[in-house]
């Protein structure tokens, strides 16, 4: 619990911190982007050479903008709004999203629980934890392969939650399991995973964010996650979220419109 609440402090200055310099950053790109597209004007058909190192300037600057972009959502502090969510439902809605995020060459299986219980988060929040596991898989998948999103019903006993959880209490969770074929992580790799700005990706394509808004998401809604990975083995990272006892106490989730016709 100790370490769970450091994590989380941690990560609230890390998100206040990101979002200024990420705030003034925009600013400063916003500036060079200008003044790279002015110069290109100016120079119309003028020297290739030029132009080559402008539009280079003008690529990289895009990139950074974008960066800048993703740190600025993840600093960003919306209020929770904490609703009795369907999680199959949620992810059914999902499937057309994480169908184009994926692409072509890996294959999308989802096997949801029949008779699932529901549980109290921000159904938003849920979302973007998806996504970014999705993401993830997607990245240790290059050559293609196969992200499968499981949900049940379970119960952690109180031999799990002193081996593995001890900052969760035993009970009844829904279980949300994300696993790829990919090309899985080292002991190392998992054990800094959930830190912020960790990444073992190029400079430029990983924020080393994903996990760690997973993590505290998860964290704030009173569940617990486990990656379970070995390098060359693939992925899978459980997420465990408490089942809401008492469905009269949480307001309803309503799926947006777009989420609910895909169903
Ligand atoms: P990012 O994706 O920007 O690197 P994350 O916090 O989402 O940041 O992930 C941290 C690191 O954990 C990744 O750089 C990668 O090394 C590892 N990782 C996360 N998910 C997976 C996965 N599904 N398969 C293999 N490695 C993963």
């Amino acid at each position: 619990t100790e370490l769970a609440l450091q994590q989380s402090q941690k990560m609230e200055a890390v998100g206040r911190l990101t979002g200024g310099i990420a705030h003034d950053f925009n600013n400063l790109l916003t500036a060079i982007l200008g003044n790279v597209d002015l110069a290109l004007r100016r120079l119309g058909d003028g020297d290739e050479r030029l132009k080559r190192s402008l539009n280079s300037a003008r690529q990289a600057s895009e990139r950074a903008a974008s960066l800048v972009q993703r740190l600025l959502a993840f600093s960003r502090q919306h209020p929770l709004e904490v609703r009795a969510v369907d999680v199959n439902k949620l992810v059914q809605g999902m499937s057309e999203l994480l169908r184009r995020t994926i692409g072509e060459t890996i294959t999308v299986e989802s096997v949801l629980a029949g008779g699932l219980w529901k549980t109290a988060v921000d159904p938003n929040q849920l979302e973007n934890a998806l996504l970014n596991l999705a993401v993830n898989a997607r990245d240790a998948m290059p050559g293609g392969g196969r992200l499968t999103i499981e949900t049940a019903n379970t119960y952690l006993d109180d031999a799990y939650v002193t081996a593995n959880a001890s900052d969760v209490s035993s009970g009844q969770y829904i279980l949300i399991a994300i696993s790829d074929t990919g090309g899985g992580m080292s002991k190392e790799v998992i054990e800094r995973a959930f830190e912020p700005f960790f990444t073992t990706k190029p400079s430029g394509s990983g924020t080393g964010l994903g996990l760690s808004m997973v993590y505290g998401f998860v964290k704030q809604s009173g569940g617990h996650i486990k990656i379970y990975s070995e390098a060359g083995e693939g992925t899978a990272i459980k997420l465990y979220l408490p089942r809401l006892m008492d469905e009269n106490q949480v307001e309803p989730w309503v799926p947006t419109e777009p989420a609910a016709e895909r169903k």
